[in-house]
């Protein structure tokens, strides 16, 4: 496609390149518009919505227009690929540039400048893009996995339009054709309250072929392209031998009530028949040297839950505060005079940089420790506002890669998430706990984890909402399995309402992701039949597509009870969710609440 394509065309008399706003007051709207050979991409100024003719379909994408917008027309000029325009309304003034890119004929960027600030909430403009019919899906990615939700039931969909969940971008599909829009800039989730830094930089998309799984993809290239330096799960294993459990091992938080404890179970799952485990212990007791070499003398890996980076609440209990801070509400030196002056150091990631580092040292030189489990190090993002080191909340995050950096390049395998699985720290990390949860719609009641499953969730409206096979799509996995290993939240392990285990593990197999337990005595004992039964059956698909790409998933019933996942090795595996078996053309049936593995090799 050639620059020389684009032109942007004026549907009402210029004068001087101002446009007179009783040219067209009386009239119909006009439109400003540029186009290429797949796009034309028009703003009507009376009511500022953009409108997205896709010239290979037909088909016009109009936006849902709020009512008090308008072009300030005298704004308006044509630099020839691209259109910028001032719009007056409701929490404006706003400045918009719409750009073509010959790199991408079937997307624009859009920037979005708020003149005088910062940060801004989520802003009324641009408008949202609506779907073309009622049967279309509203494609979500929620803080971990993704959701295709209806949108003929549009009141059921939470935090519609935002940038929100893990990756930061949304889409629209009838499962043949869709688009989606992708924040590129500075985004906050702390405390439930989304931030993002102005200007905002966005990205359309619109394609006249794929569903969920093109708009996962195109995030996936794009992602890949800008950060070239990352690499795949099996290509970190060289250098960090750790990292090769990530693909077929079970995630095991020990509780035993001692260290003796902790190891003598490890032996006996081994034992058993559970080849493959990271444990790790949560620092109910102090752990010694004895139980890590003998963790890694049964070809375990032996792990610390940490916090290097503390809790926002060290600094202030005004919950969101940061948020707070970012967008005015709060004066930075009230607030600082208000607040526990040494809970900075807790949250401040650059001034923890150095001091963490030594730590770990330590760690790996008294324990032997092999992979380091930050809880919410990628959540609770804050400004700093201490005097000695002040920083702003974009370089506490690039601090906080930092230490994630600092620590594999120890020879550490790093995971980190309950919470959030955002993809800015991608590029620094190995796996996320968390990422198979869908905490944007539901989360799990119980607190900090007991260690074991007295509080089972049971016939839980959790389960129902996570485990929901006709609403949840892998759109994270779709992008990211062979870069990222994922597991389910501490709160939500697979046993944590034993009704529902058998779901679980399914969604392990389905999305070849890591299985999670809570061990100690009396629940290996009361579990392990089941337990190593389990481990097996994800094992043996694990070992297979553990570190390869998603390539495609889909439903083979319209019910969607049977769907499968296809992966780069050629493998595609079906699982049945539903009771009653599955008999495809030709092929053995499959029984309800199992699966196959379809090889190619
Ligand atoms: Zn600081």
């Amino acid at each position: 496609m050639k620059q020389g394509l684009m032109r942007v065309l004026l549907c009402v008399p210029l004068l001087g390149g101002v446009i007179a706003p009783a040219a067209w007051a009386a009239d119909l709207p006009p439109l400003v518009s540029i186009e290429n050979e797949v796009l034309r991409i028009s703003l009507a100024q009376n009511d500022a919505s953009i409108t997205v003719t896709d010239k290979r379909l037909g088909l016009d994408w109009r936006q849902q227009v709020a009512s008090g917008f308008r072009v300030v027309s005298p704004s308006i000029n044509r630099p020839g690929d691209s259109i910028a325009a001032e719009i007056a309304g409701p929490g404006g003034p706003y400045a918009l540039t719409l750009t073509m890119n010959p790199d991408c004929p079937h997307g624009f960027d859009a920037v979005l400048d708020l003149p005088g600030r910062k940060y801004t909430t989520p802003p009324a403009y641009p408008f949202p893009f609506a779907a073309p019919a009622d049967d279309w899906f509203y494609v979500q990615n929620t803080t971990g996995e993704g959701m295709l939700m209806p949108l003929a039931k549009a009141a059921d969909i939470k935090e519609r339009y935002e940038f929100s969940g893990g990756q930061p971008w949304w889409g629209l599909t009838d499962l043949k054709r869709g688009m989606s829009a992708r924040l590129n800039t500075f985004r906050s989730q702390a405390a439930r309250t989304n931030v993002y830094a102005v200007p905002l930089r966005m990205h359309y998309d619109f394609f006249e072929d794929g569903g969920y799984q093109r708009l996962a993809k195109t995030y996936r290239e794009q992602f890949l392209r800008s950060h070239p330096e990352m690499k795949k799960l099996s290509e970190r294993v060289p250098a960090r031998p750790a990292v090769a459990s990530l693909k077929d091992a079970v995630y095991v938080y020990l509780w035993g009530a001692s260290p003796d404890e902790d190891l003598n179970l490890v032996r006996e799952m081994k034992a058993a028949g559970v080849e493959r485990g990271i444990a790790v212990c949560y620092g109910r007791h102090e752990i010694d040297r004895a139980l890590f070499d003998g963790i890694k003398d049964v070809d375990w890996v032996a792990g610390m839950y940490k916090m290097p980076t503390g809790n926002l609440f060290q600094v202030s209990r005004r919950r969101g505060w940061p948020a707070d801070l970012l967008l005015g509400k709060v004066a930075p030196e009230r607030f600082l005079a208000s607040s526990n002056l040494a809970g900075w150091d807790r949250v401040c990631a650059k001034h923890l940089l150095p001091e963490w580092t030594e730590k770990a040292k330590g760690f790996i030189g008294d324990y032997g420790t092999q992979l380091f489990y930050f809880d919410t190090m990628v959540v609770q993002l804050a400004p700093c506002l201490h005097l000695d080191h002040p920083s702003t909340i974009e370089e506490n995050q690039q601090a906080r890669l930092q230490i994630m950096r600092a620590t594999r390049d120890l020879g550490m395998l790093v995971g980190s998430g309950e919470g959030n699985s955002p993809t800015w720290a991608l590029p620094e990390l190995d796996f996320f706990e968390g990422l198979m949860s869908i905490r944007t719609y539901i989360d799990t009641p119980l607190s900090i984890p007991g260690g074991d499953y007295a509080k089972d969730l049971g016939d839980s409206e959790q389960e129902h909402v996570s485990l929901d096979e006709t609403r949840r799509i892998p759109l994270y996995q779709l992008a990211f399995h062979d870069y990222v290993g994922s597991t389910w939240v501490w709160r939500d392990t697979n046993y944590q309402s034993a009704q529902f285990a058998w779901k679980k593990e399914l969604f392990n197999v389905l999305y070849g992701t890591m299985p999670m337990w809570h061990i100690d005595r009396q629940l290996w004992d009361l579990h392990k039949k089941d337990m190593l039964a389990s481990y097996q059956r994800i094992h043996a698909v694990r070992a297979r597509i553990g570190f390869a790409e998603m390539t495609d998933h889909g439903w083979l019933t319209p019910d969607r009870s049977v769907q499968f996942t296809d992966w780069n090795n050629g493998d595609r595996i079906v699982v049945n969710f539903g009771d009653t078996p599955f008999t495809p053309n030709g092929k053995q049936p499959l029984p309800g609440r199992s699966f196959a593995v379809e090889g190619s090799k």
